[in-house]
Order: structure tokens, then sequence, then C-alpha cells
């Protein structure tokens, strides 16, 4: 997929500038799934729960060869073709050949990042097949030719007026629809999607390796019938995803529901365990799974920042970021977008394409106490600051500026003369658009306004 990251500020400043609507509708939602996630979070020991997890995905990405090889053994066992795929390209190619190989026309699709990742979508669709994105929120940013903005809630954007306004010119729905009779719509034309399907594609939250169980969790049912329905199943498997043991999913499927939407345990959670066998009435001919790197070797084997590839992708961080809730995922510029799209960004596709991302961030902290595998975002944050730094990323100007505030900030003379100059300067100067350095850090947010006195003459006059 193409990566437009560094163009992060512009892109973020445009949307609170040109699109309020979309912070309005992003910060309603996310305040709502952190509210639930949080309750969820209090019922049970969540901070032993987060220490198991943490645990396990620590074992499994220092063993992670090792649990590969068992994982692809007992799917082969299971009847499963396992393919592996170390990039996009490579991935791309797997899926197409599937896809050739069996005569598919039509692809039906699960809700999956990895395929997002991978630009599965339009290398179907320039192979002449009609794809379908089952998952509602998809599907409703599938009719609009846009990416996902949220990791599990990829229409978060929308407002339901503009959802409604999407059906009413696109299938005549009244133009104030209840939202029951929009999610009716869709349901019956997905529905004849499902039917005609010849392959369904979906990820895989988790790949158990002792037994090959690949297990998915959902809310609308699409996945079940993706994986089902359809002649062919493709799962897209990123490395991480491995889990050791079958008893480890009594842990793992309830902390993810809980992190991600607040929920104990998702509506629908898939076990898969391999086709359709001899006497079984449904399920696919055929089931493939794809293990895809696509840059994943190289986050493990950096010593600072392997601890990325524990994330389950359960969108808790996003929830709990002010900074996502501002602008929503599209302007980071990637797939992955929030808290964990800036410390997996750079490490996917190189720090030099998306070098804004680890600065789009308070460093509050609310994304470490949210994640489920107690991922240490803001010292990855950091890590990846300093590394533009070193690599010479960061404007030369900016650093200037900083070490400039610094030395001012430790001098009480420098202090008071900068504060005095600045209450001089008239105010068209202060204006954030034309203030230099200053502009690329304050545009889209109010102008500065000195006060007419400083805090020590207010304190002086006893105010
Ligand atoms: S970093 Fe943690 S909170 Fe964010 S998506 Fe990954 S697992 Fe969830």
């Amino acid at each position: 997929m193409q990566v437009k990251a560094n163009d992060y500020p512009k892109e973020s400043a445009r949307v609170l500038r040109e699109e309020p609507g979309v912070r309005e509708s992003v910060t309603a939602a996310t305040l709502n799934f952190d509210g639930k996630r949080r309750q969820m979070y209090a019922e049970v020991d969540s901070e032993e729960w987060r220490d198991f997890a943490e645990g396990v995905k620590n074992h499994v990405l220092s063993n992670l060869g090792t649990y590969l090889t068992q994982a692809e053994a007992a799917l082969q066992r299971n009847g499963v073709q396992v393919h592996w795929a170390e990039d996009a390209e490579a991935a791309q190619r797997i899926v197409a050949d599937i896809a050739k190989a069996n005569q598919v026309q039509r692809v039906v699709k699960a809700k999956t990042m990895v395929s997002e990742e991978l630009g599965i979508n339009p290398m179907l669709e320039g192979l002449g097949m009609e794809v379908l994105e089952t998952d509602l929120g998809e599907y409703i940013i599938q009719l609009l030719d846009q990416p996902p903005s949220h990791i599990i809630g990829p229409a978060i954007h929308l407002s339901l007026e503009q959802i409604r306004k999407l059906f009413h010119e696109r299938f005549d729905t009244p133009p104030e629809a209840a939202p029951e009779l929009l999610a009716a719509t869709a349901r019956k034309l997905l529905r004849e999607g499902f039917l005609k399907a010849d392959m369904g594609i979906s990820g895989g939250n988790f790949l158990v390796a002792e037994t090959g169980t690949l297990a998915l969790i959902e809310n609308e049912g699409n996945i079940r019938l993706s994986t089902s329905a359809p002649r062919i199943h493709v799962a897209l498997v990123g490395l991480e995803k491995l889990l050791p043991r079958f008893s480890d999913l009594s842990v793992f499927l309830s902390l993810t529901a809980r992190a991600a939407t607040g929920q104990r345990l998702g509506t629908f959670v898939s076990l898969i365990q391999g086709p359709r066998r001899a006497g079984e009435s449904d399920g696919p001919e055929e089931v493939h799974v794809v293990l895809v790197d696509n840059g994943r070797s190289s986050v493990l084997a950096d010593r600072e920042a392997w601890e990325t590839l524990r994330c389950v992708r359960c969108g808790a961080c996003l929830n709990a970021c002010p900074v996502y809730r501002q602008t929503g995922g599209h302007a980071y510029g990637y797939v992955y977008s929030g808290p964990i799209g800036a410390i997996l960004a750079p490490g996917l596709v190189g720090l030099e394409n998306t070098k804004p991302l680890p600065y789009a961030s308070s460093l509050c902290g609310a994304c470490f106490q949210a994640c489920p595998v107690r991922i240490p975002i803001p010292k990855l944050l950091l890590t990846w600051r300093n590394r533009a730094v070193e690599q010479g990323l960061q404007p030369q100007l900016e650093a200037a500026a900083i070490k400039g505030y610094a030395a001012a900030m430790t001098r009480p003379w420098a202090y008071n003369l900068g504060s005095r100059a600045l209450r001089m300067l008239p105010k068209e100067a202060l204006d954030n658009t034309v203030l230099p350095v200053v502009k690329a850090w304050t545009e889209g947010r109010a102008g500065i306004k000195p006060s007419p006195k400083s805090f020590r003459e207010l304190w002086d006059e006893g105010i």
C-alpha cells in the first residue's frame, strides 16, 4: 500500500480545519470504547491477565522459529495448505495463484488489517475479480473508496448522517432511515455476496501452534460466513499472531474483547481446524494459511522495538489516545494509525517514510495503561524520536529552537527577557500560520496569546 505518513502534520491540520465532524465522531466513539474497556478491566484482575498475556507473547517471540515450525506441522495435519510470504509482493502472488487455480470470480472479505497492509483488494480487482468487504464498517468505507480509520472500527470517522446519505444515494433508503434499516439493507446485499462467492479471505486473531487452530473474534457473523460459505478460505496471518497452547486462548480471547470493545467475549468466536471433512455438510473445500512477514522479522531483530510485535491489534491504544481522537486514522497516512501505528509503521516501512508519526503523541501514557499486552508505547515513541534525530531526519532548525528554548527556560534572566519580548510583538506576528519554526507545531490550533503580565508580575501584585 502507498505510505503517506510523512504528510501527517499537513493532513492532521487539514482534517482539523476542514472536517470538524471527524473529531466529533471519533471522539464520541473512542470515549465510549475506552469507558467500556475500563469497566471490563475492572471486572477481573486485569493486571494479572496482562502479566500473563505479556509473558506468553514474550515467550512466543523469543522462540518464534520453533513455534512457526510447530504451527506449520499442526496446520498441515489438519489439512490446511500453508504458504510463507516474505513481503507484500509474495503475499499478493500467493493469493492470486490460489484464486486463479480455482477460477475464482467473486471474493468476500472478513475485516483484515493485514490484507490492507498487503494491498490484496486492488490486486484482486486488477485481475478482474469482484471483491466484497463484509464487515459493515468495511463495507461502508469500500462504498466510499476510503481506507479504514481505526483498527477495529473502520468507519469510526463517519457520522450517522453521512451513512444515511450514502445509503440513500446508493440504495434508495429513506433519507432519515433508522440504523436498523441501514444494517438490514447492507445485510441483504452482503448475504447475496456470501452465497455467490468462490473465495473468502480473513485475517486471524490468533494461530495456536500446538493444534493449528485459527481463532477469529467478531460481532457481526460475517467472518464465520466468509470463512465457511465459499469453496476456498484464505487466511492472512502475521507471524506475530502465534500462541503456543490451545489453553492460552481462554485468556487471550476474553482479554482482547475486553480491551477492544469492552465485551467479555466477542459475539462470535470461530476456531477453525481445517477444511470440510468427509461426511460434514458445510465448510470450505480448501483452507490456506498465508504466514506473513512483511517487515516483522526486522522488527523482531530490533533490540529496542521488538516488543511492538506483542500487539494483538485490539485498538485500545487508539481509543485511549487524545491525539488520535482529534483526527481519526486517515491523517496518519498508513494502515495502522494511532499509538500502535506510530511505533509499528517505522519498523515495517522505515523511519524515513514515517518520521512524523512518533511525534504524534503527548506522551501521556494512556496507551500503555490500556494495552492488554503492556507494550511500552511511550518509551518506544521516544526510541523512534531519538533515532529520527540521530539519523538527521528532524529539521536542524527545530533542534536549534528546542536547544534555545531549553537554554531560556533554565536561565531566569533569559526567560524574563524572552517573555517580555514575546509580549511586545504585534498580534499579527503571533498568528500560528506565519510564525517560522513554531508554525509546524501550531498550525490547526488557536493562536498564541501571551498574558499582558508575567506570572512573577502578577505574583508581586498579589493576584
Ligand atoms: S498496541 Fe496494545 S492497545 Fe494498541 S492495538 Fe496493540 S495490543 Fe491493542
